[in-house]
């Protein structure tokens, strides 16, 4: 937390003062900080050569691989603001991430190459491609990125270059991150290096702030073994693994795509100490049937955020794994955390999502969007601080709406206590207003998740011609396990008030939709109860 400059070029810079460690274990590959900042330096300059300047667009799409870090720290170290597309786009979509933003370069793996090969032409402002670890011939716009930078295995052999001299100050923008898309269309949010590298104070105060209330000196951090299990391309990956990372010298350890048993793997082979990433991930390494075959003693943080999570999560992490739960609030227009705690704090307040980090203020506001409500009740969740994001790119109107003399307006609905720990109890589009009478699913969810047959749950609200909405629910069940309709209203009957319990519970075979950010699609859920039958 020493190494925290304002400046990525800065922060670049710093991490050859840890060299030696590992910055990225991937499959066989192992690339040490010093040689991955040689292939930075070597592709930033690439890239002027490329005639790529400060403010120009360069968008990159690429799952994780040990080539995304030296790609996105190249582009921002020449000034330019790196475009991470979400690769699992359809082609389509990854050409609307590329044309809304405006991308000159787009680099991007052999996997999105092969297919976007055609659609280059839908792109009409794109001037160059850089393809990591191509095997075909390519022709066009398209350039092997090993042409430029090598592979991994020859990065530390890469002569030193300097860093682009460019002035790039705190506030200049960095980073155009695309929202996840679960309520509308998705916004990118422009991110400056400031937002950025305010997560690098933010992490090591979390970490700190047990020790601090007790007056005690928090330990020296030292530096952890990582499993990063989500993409790079989302907000958290890189505003917090990544720049947290690379400030402390941790290494990462990278998976090609998400799979439970290889990350228990992973954990036992690498002595993972931290991982987690969003809550259904968390579960599934509980709920693995070979977990016990494996060695997880290493662990010692699981955390998540980015969706809500069952209550119970908590202590079975802190029962299963022996290590410490932790939970974190954030948006990509806040680029990650806002609030988070780990450890004593939720494990004593399982449905908080934590208190907000020092540089960070919140207030729950009504609906009139002037008044404040008081603690302890519920209303819009406001956000402010030096990690929320300039506005959305090329979309001023909805800039104007959400972002609002320096807070930002989540969309979320929360409630905070006494003591500033928050409470997420609904999306404001997902409300259910039954008759008049508000209904917030996170509450009637954890209910149910409650109930010891269910192990995935979701309530959406469906049209009703007298009530206007009334709610219902969508279940999985574990393996082998059995409930009944009748019997999970009765559960939720006898725990809340009659008017929260669903009118109908669906059942479904598999675990609940969820996007790429374990987000539950609740819109599709909708769907399913237009039409009688069932999940
Ligand atoms: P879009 O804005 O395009 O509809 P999105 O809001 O899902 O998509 P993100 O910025 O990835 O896109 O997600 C932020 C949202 O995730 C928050 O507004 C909140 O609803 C939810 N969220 C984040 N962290 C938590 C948490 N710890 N607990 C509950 N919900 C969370
Ligand atoms: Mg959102």
């Amino acid at each position: 937390w020493k190494n925290a400059p304002a400046n990525l070029t800065q922060l670049i810079a710093l991490s050859r003062t840890h060299g030696d460690r590992l910055a990225t274990i991937h499959e066989d590959q192992r690339v040490t900080y010093e040689a991955q900042y040689r292939a930075i330096a070597t592709l930033a300059a690439e890239l002027r050569a490329m005639g790529v300047a400060k403010g120009d667009r360069v968008a990159l799409a690429m799952r994780n691989m040990p080539e995304w870090p030296v790609a996105f720290f190249a582009i921002v170290a020449t000034g330019a603001i790196c475009v991470p597309l979400n690769a699992w786009w359809s082609p389509q979509e990854l050409a609307f991430g590329v044309n809304d933003s405006g991308a000159r370069v787009l680099i991007v793996d052999r996997q999105r190459h092969d297919r976007l090969d055609g659609d280059y032409r839908a792109m009409p402002g794109l001037e160059a491609v850089l393809v990591a670890r191509a095997r075909v011939p390519l022709s066009g716009i398209c350039r092997r990125l090993e042409d430029a930078i090598g592979d991994c295995s020859g990065y530390a052999s890469l002569p030193e270059v300097a860093l682009p001299a460019v002035e790039i100050l705190p506030d200049d923008a960095a980073t155009i991150f695309y929202t996840s898309g679960t309520t509308g269309r998705p916004k990118g949010a422009l991110g400056t290096h400031r937002n950025l590298s305010t997560n690098i104070l933010s992490a090591a105060y979390v970490a700190a702030r047990s020790y601090l209330r007790r007056g005690e000196m928090p330990p020296e951090p030292e530096p952890k073994v990582g499993l990063l299990v989500i993409p790079f391309f989302h907000v958290t990956a890189c505003s917090a693994s990544l720049m947290g990372a690379l400030a402390g010298g941790t290494t990462l350890v990278l998976m090609r795509k998400w799979d439970a048993g290889e990350a228990l793997a992973l954990i036992e082979r690498e002595r993972v100490q931290v991982t987690g990433g969003v809550p259904t991930i968390a579960w599934q390494l509980l709920e693995h049937p070979d977990r016990e075959k494996y060695d997880l003693s290493s662990l010692e943080v699981v955390q998540y955020g980015g969706a809500p999570s069952a209550p119970d999560l908590v202590k079975r992490i802190f029962d299963v794994f022996g290590a410490l739960p932790g939970n974190g609030w954030g948006m990509t227009e806040t680029m990650a955390t806002v609030t988070q705690h780990v450890g004593e704090d939720y494990l004593a307040r399982p449905t908080s999502c934590g208190a907000p980090v020092p540089v960070a203020d919140l207030k729950i506001m009504a609906d009139d969007g002037v008044t404040e409500r008081p603690v302890g009740e519920v209303g819009e969740l406001w956000a402010r601080g030096p990690m929320i994001v300039r506005g959305y790119w090329n979309a001023p109107e909805e800039t104007a709406k959400t972002f609002v003399d320096g807070w930002v307006r989540t969309g979320d609905l929360a409630r905070l206590d006494e003591e500033g720990f928050c409470t997420i109890v609904d999306r404001a589009k997902d409300i259910i207003i039954r008759g008049g009478e508000n209904i917030y699913s996170i509450e009637v969810e954890d209910v149910l998740y409650a109930h010891p047959s269910v192990t995935d749950a979701a309530l959406v609200g469906v049209p009703d011609p007298a009530l206007g909405e009334v709610p219902a629910a969508v279940v999985h069940l574990c393996p082998g396990c059995e409930a009944s309709e009748a019997e999970l209203q009765a559960f939720v009957r006898a725990r809340l008030a009659a008017f929260k319990v669903p009118v109908a519970v669906r059942f479904s075979d598999t675990v609940l939709p969820r996007n790429a950010n374990g987000k539950i699609l609740k819109s599709e859920l909708r769907q399913m109860f237009a039409a009688p039958g069932k999940a």
